[in-house]
């Protein structure tokens, strides 16, 4: 059996070497356009900013490492420009002399991956991705003294990975993004906090904006305002790379990324693919997605090599789970967010919590903000987003095996999760959210959202401040009364009307608050998350 992988980073390479241990007679060719071969792209910005100082630590394989181990034939600057599916060959280009030739195969893997979506060059600056190892060399070549002005275009995953990096190098970044929000797979008051990280860093960051043209060494933006840039790094996005699929007449899916089945086989029975340049069945909205991450192509690649040795393999939907690093700060995301369910017309309940990183009494604990979206009627989890300085990776990673699972919320109270006070809590983080998604969908305090709240004020609901008047007094919501949550039974008789609004500052002692008023007959509703996600939110507060 001949069998030609298209590809030869992430999914192409978990294929051909899977491939190989599963079948020690195989004939395995891979074709990668490019100078290296799997080679370590995550790591490339931490190779941009120093934290990797030695570049070959990059390059995990080599044509020549891979054919010792697993008798792979790689040919690294060979493009493949045009499958002919009726025939089972591929047409061949070697890019260092330009000769075509044909190569036939029993079974074809694409593993293409995908292309930043803007390649023009910006004007008279430079303009670089950040994609290959020969991308990360230009940019590290570039930054040859402290200072070096540099635009970042995209705030998303790889963007401010390179922002990071470039500040670590010491150049000036300006960062550009045209939402009006960070890391746009988050909701806005989630995402919020990275924002001012990154301004605390000295960082310029633009939000609500774009670059519409280049003047000089100056960037125009759609603002009016000007920036200057000796570089320009285009982190806005990338497509699939199906150009070589859509010609052949494989089926492409109105994400524009190869369409494939539960095998990844496409629409043509001899020719699978994986990875960015394919599209992925998303768990939540149990549609095509383009879902562009590493483990996804690597586990795609190794099933792939399965089910062509014969075995039973299949794809499980994905869960876009992903995790950042801003300075010292982590954000991590699994499944859909708030602002997602609410386009899709989906059902939906969140909480916000804010808990420790680990037991308050042991030195060193983070606050962790978290916020759970879950199916009200099922109570099936439809997301997750954890900021903090410290365990969100482990927490993120604990719903996304939940998620997979199809846990129910409430099922989180439920886990057995480690504990010494270095690592957790006894009531762990994640049970903690599961005990307040339990406490919001059965009703037993009733929340409000941050963003609900101007709605209510406008319509006269009184708001109840239960944190201590030092804290009142540092900063509230405009027009709140301030009822100390440890003597509000005592002045019951003093409350407003309701339907009141209560309040403390992360949403705890806002539910015992709730918890008394309601069954005393108050009607009451806590506000989810507390004063900090309303801030978060962009709440603006007064101050005495
Ligand atoms: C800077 C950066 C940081 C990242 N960090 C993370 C992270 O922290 N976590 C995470 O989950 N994901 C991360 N990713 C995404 C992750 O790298 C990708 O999801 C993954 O590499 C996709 O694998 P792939 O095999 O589909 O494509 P790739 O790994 O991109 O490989 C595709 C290869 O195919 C080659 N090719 C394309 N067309 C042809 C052709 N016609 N002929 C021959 N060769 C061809 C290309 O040259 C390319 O080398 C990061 C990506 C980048 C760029």
């Amino acid at each position: 059996m001949k069998v030609v992988v298209v590809g030869g980073v992430a999914g192409g390479m978990s294929a051909a070497t899977r491939l190989r241990r599963l079948d020690e007679a195989a004939h395995i060719v891979v074709f990668e356009r490019g100078p290296e071969v799997s080679y370590a792209n995550c790591g490339l910005p931490y190779y941009v900013g120093g934290t990797i100082a030695d570049r070959s630590a990059l390059l995990l394989q080599t044509p020549e490492s891979l054919h010792r181990r697993f008798r792979l034939d790689v040919r690294v600057r060979h493009e493949v420009a045009r499958i002919d599916a009726v025939a089972k060959a591929v047409e061949v280009v070697d890019l260092a002399t330009g000769e075509r030739s044909t190569e036939p195969y029993d079974e074809l893997i694409l593993a293409p991956g995908a292309r930043p979506r803007r390649d023009e060059p910006a004007g008279s600056i430079p303009t670089l991705s950040l994609r290959t190892v020969s991308d990360a060399d230009a940019i590290h070549d570039a930054l040859t003294e402290p200072g070096v002005p540099v635009a970042v275009v995209g705030g998303g995953y790889t963007g401010l990975e390179a922002v990071e990096n470039l500040v670590g190098r010491g150049a000036v970044v300006t960062l550009i993004q045209r939402g009006t929000q960070l890391l746009s797979p988050l909701d806005p008051e989630m995402a919020a906090p990275i924002a001012e990280i990154l301004r605390g860093r000295g960082v310029d960051v633009r939000l609500g904006t774009q670059m519409s043209a280049v003047d000089g060494k100056e960037l125009i933006l759609s603002d009016g305002t000007r920036i200057r840039a000796e570089l320009i790094i285009d982190s806005s996005g990338v497509v699939p790379e199906s150009a070589i699929a859509a010609e052949a007449g494989l089926r492409i899916g109105d994400t524009g990324g190869i369409w494939v089945d539960e095998n990844n086989r496409t629409s043509h029975p001899d020719i699978f693919a994986v990875g960015d340049g394919v599209e992925k069945m998303d768990l939540v909205g149990g549609e095509a997605a383009l879902v562009t991450m590493a483990g996804l192509a690597n586990r795609h690649g190794r099933m792939v090599a399965d089910v062509i040795a014969g075995r039973a393999a299949s794809a499980r939907p994905a869960l876009g789970t992903g995790i950042v690093n801003v300075f010292d700060t982590a954000a991590g995301k699994v499944g859909w967010s708030e602002k997602q369910l609410r386009g899709a017309g989906r059902p939906y309940y969140a909480v916000h919590v804010h808990p420790g990183s680990h037991a308050g009494y042991y030195p060193g604990a983070e606050t962790l903000s978290m916020k759970l979206l879950a199916d009200p009627e099922s109570d099936r989890i439809l997301g997750a987003q954890i900021v903090g300085r410290d365990g969100v990776d482990k927490r993120i990673d604990v719903i996304a095996t939940a998620m997979h699972a199809g846990l129910p919320a409430a099922e989180l109270t439920q886990l057995e999760l480690a504990y010494a006070p270095q690592f957790g809590s006894a009531k762990d983080a994640i049970n903690f959210l599961g005990y307040v998604a339990e406490n919001t969908r059965t009703g037993t305090t009733p929340t409000i959202q941050w963003h609900e709240l101007d709605a209510a004020i406008a319509a006269g609901d009184p708001v109840i401040d239960v944190r201590t008047p030092a804290e009142f007094d540092a900063g509230h919501i405009p027009g709140a009364l301030n009822f100390p949550l440890d003597e509000l039974r005592q002045h019951t008789d003093e409350l407003p009307t309701g339907p009141l609004v209560v309040h403390c500052q992360v949403g705890l002692r806002g539910h015992i608050a709730t918890r008394i008023l309601t069954q005393l007959g108050f009607a009451a509703r806590n506000l989810d998350g507390g004063y900090r996600t309303w801030l978060a939110g962009g709440g603006v507060p007064a101050q005495l």
